[in-house]
């Protein structure tokens, strides 16, 4: 029956899929098109099999509404919301009722956007989904109404919220009323928040004026697909207005990603794996193993001898196994989400969720590089406040699903430089040491090499910290500390030794907890061995600390550094 609904949709489409004035149209059945993007002339059908992906370029085709559905929906599972709404002309704008009709007579549509129910891999989520086509998706009253109604609808049955965006912005004919759309859909999402349940908002070419403006970047997660264009103002208006031309890439997903606004850029044919992980990880009350394993410790250590110095120059080695390395064995699943939401994207600090046995958990780590260039990339892991602003903001999002976090502490030190300074890299340090301490969710740090001053610090206020065997943790570089206290850098060995900064005088410190003991210096050899380690003592960490309620968590974290 469902099926057959859709058939209806694809006949209505392939009739009139082309009488679309976009520049990348819709893909006819059983037909020669040329490509909009490289101009390829190439076979609907390979079109539709490569999910509207052009086979030669790579060129992502616009999607119907409903068959963007059917290409997630488990089969049969789609249950339309809404379809039909009244119409209005609410400032009785000359011709509107009949360029609706044409539209709907056009597309099949009754709007630009369709909503309903499906399952996605067995998971319940409410869906919305423009369709360009109509009045290139513009937001009216029905358009919001009919959006708003899902979202409410979502939040009222605990279900997660995707909203595939695509929109020119607000629709003109509708005036005041199509712009306070922005506001009624901005605050429905209010309740799906308060109900506890994810929005994943997808953004596809093009996502401009006020739906950017509104619900589109307002994802609890935001996604894009590669290349769409996403924006506030139209390039061409921007170009005109500043009068130059703008850079390649502008407003393209990737450039919102790099500037902190992308969570992720997702192939189209990665996109229902990922939604599916998505709201997997943003489900409460996962399952905690009754007695977790702890593991035996690694043999015996050996650096209780060691001068501090020379626990300085492990912890420093470039081969020395970083967050990466155990991210990847303790978290196979891990997916990194990008950005700030303000600035950037700061590649020196790395943030995304997993599924650790099964529980989801957040983790953040910082992040120096393998070979030059990537070392380059990330800044040689000294973050800047973008990094730092974005460990906030995933803290923000671990708190509202309840996940708890996990951090891996890594850096020199925060980044020191004129533009550190002009984006406010001690505010955004000090931001993270009060939302860390207030955090509502189990924090746990480990200090895996280097930790440098208040750029480790930041991450490091956690209910418990734990470091590696041959990791410190300093107020400064022994270096600097030798240049200010002896006027001498060179006297950073005598530092290193009555600084007290190695594992056991952290211990003995009270600043760390535990100790992650090494075998033998950690390197690409052994790092399985200790990250096999780290395991059970994290999921002993959470099954400890799980029916912690917030408050109780917050007043033990604040005991924990109010007896320095
Ligand atoms: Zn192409």
């Amino acid at each position: 029956m469902l099926k057959y609904s859709f058939r209806k949709t694809y006949l209505r489409a392939e009739v009139t899929g082309l009488a679309d004035s976009s520049p990348k149209p819709e893909v006819p059945d059983g037909m020669w098109i040329k490509c909009g993007k490289c101009g390829a002339i190439v076979y609907s059908g390979d079109v539709r099999q490569n999910l509207y992906v052009c086979p030669k370029c790579g060129g992502y085709f616009r999607i119907h509404a409903y068959r963007r559905i059917h290409m997630l929906a488990d089969r049969g599972s789609f249950r339309e919301w809404n379809r039909v709404m009244p119409v209005i002309n609410p400032i009785a704008f000359p011709g509107y009722e009949e360029k609706l009709s044409e539209a709907k007579e056009r597309t099949g549509l009754d709007e630009a956007i369709v909503t309903g129910q499906i399952s996605l891999q067995g998971n319940a989520c409410a869906i919305a989904v423009c369709d360009a086509r109509f009045m290139m998706s513009s937001m009216g009253h029905n358009f919001g109404e009919k959006l708003t109604l899902a979202i409410e609808k979502a939040a009222e049955d605990k279900m997660p919220l995707v909203v595939f965006a695509c929109s020119g912005g607000a629709r003109m004919q509708e005036g005041l009323v199509s712009l306070t759309q922005m506001t009624k859909t901005s605050a429905a999402l209010r309740k799906l928040r308060e109900a506890g349940q994810v929005f994943i908002s997808v953004l596809t070419d093009p996502t401009m004026g006020g739906v950017t403006a509104s619900f589109a970047m307002l994802g609890d997660v935001i996604l894009a697909e590669p290349r769409a264009l996403i924006g506030f103002a139209g390039p061409r208006v921007i170009a005109q207005t500043i009068g130059e031309r703008l850079p390649k890439e502008f407003q393209r997903a990737e450039f919102l990603s790099e500037h902190g606004f992308v969570d992720a850029v997702v192939e189209r044919k990665d996109l229902k794996e990922i939604l599916s992980f998505l709201i997997r990880t943003h489900k409460s009350n996962p399952v905690y193993p009754e007695k977790p394993y702890i593991p035996e410790l690694p043999k015996k250590a050996r650096s209780a001898d060691r001068p501090a110095w020379d626990t300085v120059l492990l912890s420093r080695k470039s081969d020395r196994p970083g967050a990466m390395d155990y991210i990847n064995r303790l978290f196979p699943d891990f997916m990194e989400l990008r950005g700030d939401r303000h600035y950037a994207d700061d590649e020196a600090i790395v943030g995304g969720i997993a599924l650790f046995h099964g529980i989801p958990v957040t983790v953040i780590g910082e992040r120096k590089g393998g070979n030059l260039k990537e070392r380059k990339r990330r800044n040689f892991g000294m973050p800047m406040p973008e990094g730092y602003r974005k460990a906030v903001r995933l803290l923000r999002q671990a708190e509202a699903f309840k996940r708890p976090v996990i951090c891996f502490v890594d850096t020199p030190g925060a980044y020191c430089g004129v533009e550190a300074e002009e984006r406010g890299q001690g505010a955004a340090i000090a931001e993270c040491l009060r939302a860390f301490s207030g955090a509502e969710v189990p924090a746990l740090s480990i200090l895996i090499g280097e930790g440098g001053s208040g750029g480790a610090l930041a991450l490091a206020t956690a209910d418990e910290v734990w470091v590696m065997e041959n990791a410190i943790y300093s107020i400064l570089s022994p270096e600097g500390f030798a240049s200010i206290l002896y006027k001498d850098a060179g006297r950073c060995k005598e530092a290193a030794g009555l600084m007290r900064i190695t594992a056991s005088d952290l211990l003995s410190l009270g600043v760390a907890e535990r100790i992650i003991p090494e075998p033998d210096p950690a390197d690409a050899k052994n790092v399985g061995e200790i990250a096999e380690y780290m395991d059970g003592r994290i999921l002993d960490f959470l099954c400890r600390k799980k029916e912690c309620s917030p408050a109780e968590l917050i007043e033990g974290r604040y005991q924990r550094f109010r007896r320095f």
